[in-house]
């Protein structure tokens, strides 16, 4: 981190700005230019705010030369991270598909999608049970008997699953029942989740918020690695834009450019990403074509009845279909898949 005082700032007065720092743990070195002051601070800077800085009488300007983030930094871990789900590895060079309903609805439903998604090449199950609803009219999630219904599809097929927590009281039950705990775009800056959620041996799952910058995103995993958790799969899962034609808009350039800012594995979610089934064979080749590690995909067995996201969910069928056209283009990207 540099500050920059401003001209005519005595030396007193950037002396003990310079201690301050210093007895914060921080080397500070001071040039003296024409005019101006520069202070070089060496040292770990990640807990000094430069809004609060700048309230020191004399400091011009605070500039970051480096990220806030440490554990999550590339810089300081260059080989990719691979997470183990339950034996399924996420990440270095691997190209992992999760596929499943949005929802967990009948022992039925959840066995017969699970089977069917396994034969097509899915690793994972995915199935909501505790579901973020904008409206709370809609269909909330079958909530702890929807976990249950989960473990029954895990036992028929033997996939992991991949499920949403949304509160911290459920971290104890999630710890015990499921493989990958999913954070949702909407809790991708509940802290006090993430913090709970960082103290599992879990790996997390955490999706971009529907409006959030790639260094908040990243920042949101520092909090649940700095809890002791550096299992983390990032998931880009589309943003807010003035575009109202698809659901929200997929942000590929979130795959490259995580790729350079963060060692953790990120996948991505073509489902809400476009609202509607027809667009998620080209958002899914995009994605794999931009580099992602896996997707996570809605899949349903009667889309038009389904109480959640049966607009963008595919039938098994179609999740075939789109299984062969990925998996051929992730192995041509030079995944393993
Ligand atoms: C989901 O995966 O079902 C979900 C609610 O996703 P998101 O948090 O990305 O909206
Ligand atoms: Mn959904």
């Amino acid at each position: 981190m540099v500050i920059i005082m401003k001209p005519g700032t005595g030396r007193e007065r950037i002396e003990a700005l310079a201690h301050e720092l210093e007895v914060k743990g921080l080397k500070v070195g001071i040039t003296n230019g024409v005019g101006c002051s520069i202070l070089g601070l060496v040292g770990d800077t990640t807990n000094l705010d430069a809004d609060d800085l700048m309230l020191h009488e004399g400091v011009e300007r605070v500039m970051r030369v480096q990220e806030p983030y440490k554990k999550a930094n590339r810089k300081f871990h260059p080989d990719d991270t691979v997470v183990d789900v339950a034996g399924v590895k996420i990440g270095g060079g691997n190209f992992t598909v999760i596929a499943g309903p949005c929802s967990v609805e009948t022992e039925d439903q959840i066995i017969g999608v699970a089977q069917d998604v396994k034969k097509s090449g899915a690793k994972l199950l995915r199935g909501g049970a505790f579901k973020p609803r904008t409206s709370p009219y809609s269909f909330q999630g079958m909530g702890v008997q929807g976990l249950e219904l989960l473990l029954k599809a895990k036992k028929a097929t033997g996939l992991p699953i991949v499920t949403e927590i949304m509160s911290p009281r459920y971290c104890e039950i999630f710890e015990n029942t499921v493989d990958l705990v999913q954070i949702g775009a909407r809790n991708m800056q509940n802290f006090d989740l993430l913090k709970e959620v960082g103290k599992m041996s879990k790996p997390v799952l955490l999706k971009r918020g529907l409006a959030n910058t790639y260094e908040e995103w990243i920042m949101s995993a520092e909090y649940i690695m700095s809890e002791g958790n550096e299992n983390v799969i990032l998931c880009e899962r589309g943003i807010r834009t003035f575009e109202t034609y698809t659901r929200n808009t997929l942000d590929v350039a979130a795959i490259p450019s995580l790729r350079r800012m963060t060692h953790l594995p990120i996948i991505v979610d073509p489902s809400h990403s476009g609202g509607a089934a027809w667009l998620v064979e080209p958002l899914t080749l995009a994605a794999t074509a931009a580099g992602a590690d896996g997707i996570i995909v809605e899949v349903h067995n009667d889309p038009a009845h389904a109480l959640c996201d049966g607009k963008q969910s595919l039938t098994p069928a179609q999740f075939d279909t789109l299984m062969e056209k990925t998996v051929a283009l992730a192995q041509f990207m030079g995944k393993q898949a």
